[in-house]
């Protein structure tokens, strides 16, 4: 019989007074027991509503039904067969926009949380694989080992000895690479900085995705026999004509959208102004939030403004409070309603004690004689009409204009695909705004075996979207060049 409570098996979090001084993890995940608990909610339903919601195809009700009988690490092979990286995807994916969406337990009460038996599988394994070995100590790298083993053995020699490229080294890139690996491919993956994980390692901060999580699940794609080459830039150190002449017979682009948008408004060059990007890239990848530990430390404001109401601008808010940050505001144009975050990031954000200046409108920064920000110039706003994203339109209140003294801006109204790889690669088309023209279902560009996804292609989307993509493509390429 299912467990037929109406809730969620609730899950531990750090407090919020504690948490907002610290960058630990908020969520502090299920023990086996509440896994299993949660698991027993699942009503194993036939037609499978839930895995259709799934970009990846994760074998949901029966990775839930080996966890509802305590085989954590059989429910993890059938995460695995499927998702590269279910310990990000349980932490960081909008399950409720997705599977969770689907779940007929969300019916007449909650549904049953994928998300975070997704994540305890992983966590579980990371912890506990090999433990029939109990004198090792490195648990995860033994089975490292193994899958190392279990790879060469399963690959086709049908494809071996044939070479893919693969540009950048986020979720779309990553999912691309080990299911091209996985099918005998010799996969190079090229990426611009030191670090490879995309906005996983420089974009989500530590408290909400782990970064030694995110390595360790980049080590087990690369055990795969993935060659991960960090330190290059395509379009700079190398070009798409270069890579194809070194022998590289297709090309995946999962370059993303890194190039920060501004508001365009007087006094953006201020010292004191940071885009979301450089703040946050800065803060999760260099630790700069740590004058003892990095060698590149970054001012943090005693009152902080941040500008945006998505993911992104809840990121920068709650990473700047954690940093130091006395007061920090998110100032927003439209309504609570309105807000892109998600639910539960406006929530934490809250609780940590982030200030709301919603129908809010920054007009100008103005700076003191040295150049620093002193504060920034706002207009109250009404919503009117809905635009043509079907969202009431913010109009300005004449005559509301007022200063919000702040000594720090950081700016989060969206991100844009870099056009480094656009202006460095002839025939490649692009669209206005930038993002690669790729097909939909198999991520073929304008160029004969060069295929793209994730954010390189849509703009700013998600991780489990971005891995969908990438998979497509795999699937794409190995047929391209069966067909060659
Ligand atoms: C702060 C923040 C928080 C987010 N939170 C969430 C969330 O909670 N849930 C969610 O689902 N999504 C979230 N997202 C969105 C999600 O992270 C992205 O949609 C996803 O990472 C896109 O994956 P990708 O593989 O397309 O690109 P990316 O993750 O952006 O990776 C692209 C990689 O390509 C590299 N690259 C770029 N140009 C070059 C070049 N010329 N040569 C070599 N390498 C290059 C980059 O350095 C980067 O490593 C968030 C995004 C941000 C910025």
């Amino acid at each position: 019989m299912p467990n037929m409570r109406k809730d969620k098996v609730p899950m531990a979090e750090q407090d919020a007074k504690v948490r907002a001084g610290n960058f630990k993890e908020v969520a502090l995940g299920y023990t086996k027991e509440q896994a299993m608990e949660e698991a027993k909610r699942c009503l194993q339903c036939k037609n499978m509503p839930c895995v259709a919601g799934c970009p990846v195809a994760v074998r949901i009700p029966e990775f839930i039904a080996q966890m509802a009988q305590g085989n954590i690490l059989e429910a993890y092979d059938i995460i695995t067969s499927t998702n590269n990286l279910p310990a990000v995807c349980g932490r960081v994916c909008p399950q409720e926009n997705q599977c969770e969406k689907y779940c007929v337990r969300g019916i007449k009460g909650a549904p049953v949380g994928i998300g975070r038996l997704e994540r305890f599988a992983a966590d579980y394994a990371m912890a506990n694989l090999a433990e029939s070995d109990q004198k090792q100590v490195k648990a995860w790298d033994k089975y490292l080992d193994k899958s190392i083993e279990n790879a060469e053995n399963k690959k086709s020699e049908a494809n071996s000895g044939k070479k893919v490229a693969v540009i950048g080294s986020g979720p779309s890139s990553m999912t691309c690479a080990a299911d091209l690996a996985t099918m005998g491919y010799a996969v190079t993956v090229f990426e611009a900085l030191h670090v490879a994980g995309g906005v996983l390692m420089y974009g989500i901060p530590e408290f909400r995705l782990p970064k030694d999580i995110v390595q360790k699940e980049i080590d087990k794609i690369r055990t795969l026999g993935v060659d991960i080459q960090t330190n290059v830039v395509i379009g700079k150190t190398l070009t798409i004509d270069d890579i194809k002449g070194m022998g590289y017979e297709a090309i995946f682009i999962g370059s993303g959208a890194g190039l920060p948008s501004f508001m365009g408004v007087a006094g953006e060059n201020l010292n004191g102004v940071y885009s979301a990007n450089e703040f946050l890239t800065r803060v999760n990848l260099m630790k700069a939030y740590d004058p003892c530990k990095s060698d590149t430390p970054v001012f943090i404001g005693k009152t902080t403004a941040v500008v945006g109401g998505g993911n992104v601008a809840m990121d920068a808010a709650r990473s700047a409070k954690r940093a130091g940050a006395e007061t920090v505001y998110i100032v927003y144009r439209r309504g609570e309603d309105e807000l892109p975050a998600r639910i539960e990031e406006v929530h934490h954000a809250k609780e940590e004690g982030i200030i709301f200046k919603l129908l809010t409108n920054p007009t100008a920064i103005l700076g003191d004689e040295k150049g620093w920000v002193k504060s920034m110039e706002c207009v109250q706003m009404e919503l009117g009409e809905p635009d043509a994203s079907g969202r009431r339109r913010p109009v300005e209140i004449k005559g509301s204009d007022f200063s919000l003294p702040v000594d720090m801006v950081i700016v989060a109204i969206g991100q844009s695909p870099n056009p480094m790889i656009k202006k460095s690669t002839e025939g490649l088309e692009t669209q206005k705004w930038g993002g690669i023209v790729a097909d939909e279902k198999t991520g073929q560009t304008s160029l004969e075996g060069v295929f793209a996804g994730g954010d390189a292609v849509t703009g700013a989307a998600t991780v489990i979207l971005a891995m969908g993509a990438g998979k497509a493509s795999a699937k794409a390429i190995d047929e391209y060049l069966k067909n060659k």
